[in-house]
């Protein structure tokens, strides 16, 4: 029997692959070697990996095992957008979302089991987090969007959204090396202009980032700029305020240069008065920005409904009178629970 826990080879990096056959007296090359079969070749065993001898093959497998995603369960709905449930090696579940239009796909990645924070708003919020996913973990849920995208549409995915379940800059380190894993020649060679870090605005992360001078977009899931309102929808503000989130956003701009999305839902009676607009051209003043308006989508409780086209005409209006780029989003695969929000296990 097997006794002896096996450790996850994906864990390792390339420099550890090649200490470990170098410990091993072999080559260091070997390590490169399978690497490449992890990563770039998304090798699920051992035994594929034809360039390396029987005895290797055997020595790896008597120490590591590669642990892998498996799509359980895929749905398609009517508007052409995929949702995968995706079984972890520990049998928790995370959903990612394949999302086409005419010109791109776009991959919706979780970041997280559940989620830490509480959008009141949100399906996921309800699940609580459970753990972190790895940056493997990550990975394979945009390689599974990649080949599904391949056999469905014809076409390499184009764009990253990390606006799965979770939190990810509560999984910032993992997050980043994942980012590394799909931009890198090694992995799947991304360019990171089409990656967007989706965040409910964690500033001590943000100024992180920042400093790290990380290339790919940022968005911030505001809702609203007054503080009360914010604090009532996602408790959280409480501590995290908008003062912080705004001085870690001008940092941000100010070392990258790059453009914030802001990511606004209009409900009724929550946060669709001229206030309400008001506060929000003040705040995307402070660095350059652009509003999504995007639709809501009911989770279930009815407590939260979407502001009827007059109030969201008011905002697009006001917006644009003050020179802030927005656009309005409509929602994809609704019909699946697959739309922002809805991510909650549900099949
Ligand atoms: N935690 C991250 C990423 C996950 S949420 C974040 O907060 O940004 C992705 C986006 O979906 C966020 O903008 C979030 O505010 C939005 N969202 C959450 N619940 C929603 C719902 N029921 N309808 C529409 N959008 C929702």
């Amino acid at each position: 029997m097997d006794t002896i826990k096996k450790k996850d080879i994906r864990a390792l990096t390339r420099e550890q692959l090649r200490d470990f056959f170098v410990n091993n007296e072999d080559k260091a090359f070997r390590g490169n070697q399978v690497y490449e079969w992890l990563w770039q070749k998304s090798a699920h065993s051992f035994n594929v990996m034809t360039n390396l001898s029987k005895e290797t093959r055997d020595m790896l497998e008597a120490n590591f095992v590669i642990n892998h995603i498996k799509v359980d369960v895929m749905q398609r709905s009517t508007d052409g957008t995929i949702k995968n449930a995706v079984r972890l090696h520990d049998d928790l579940v995370v959903e990612s979302v394949l999302i086409p239009t005419k010109t791109r796909t776009t991959a919706c990645v979780s970041s997280q089991v559940g989620c830490s924070l509480d959008c009141r708003f949100c399906a996921t919020s309800r699940l609580k987090r459970m753990r972190n996913l790895n940056p493997d973990e990550i990975y394979d849920q945009v390689v599974a969007i990649d080949n599904e995208s391949r056999l469905y549409f014809n076409r390499p995915l184009s764009n990253i959204v990390f606006m799965g379940m979770g939190e990810p800059l509560m999984n910032y380190t993992n997050v980043l090396k994942a980012i590394d894993k799909i931009t890198s020649s090694e992995g799947l060679g991304m360019s990171p202009k089409r990656i967007t870090v989706s965040t409910s605005g964690v500033p001590k992360m943000i100024r992180k980032m920042a400093d790290e001078g990380v290339k790919f977009n940022l968005a911030v899931s505001l809702h609203s700029a007054i503080d009360d309102i914010r604090t009532s929808i996602m408790p959280f503000n409480a501590t995290f305020t908008l003062a912080d989130l705004r001085e870690a956003l001008q940092y941000w701009y100010g070392k990258t240069k790059s453009r914030i999305t802001y990511e606004y839902i209009v409900w009724n009676g929550i946060n669709d008065t001229q206030k309400d607009v008001d506060a929000l051209v003040q705040f995307c003043k402070f660095a350059p920005s652009k509003v999504n308006l995007i639709e809501y989508n009911p989770i279930d409780d009815g407590e939260f409904q979407q502001a009827n086209d007059k109030a969201i005409d008011m905002y697009v209006n006001t917006l644009k009178r003050n020179n802030i780029v927005v656009t309005v989003r409509r929602s994809r695969g609704k019909d699946i629970d697959a739309a922002c929000g809805q991510l909650a296990n549900k099949q």
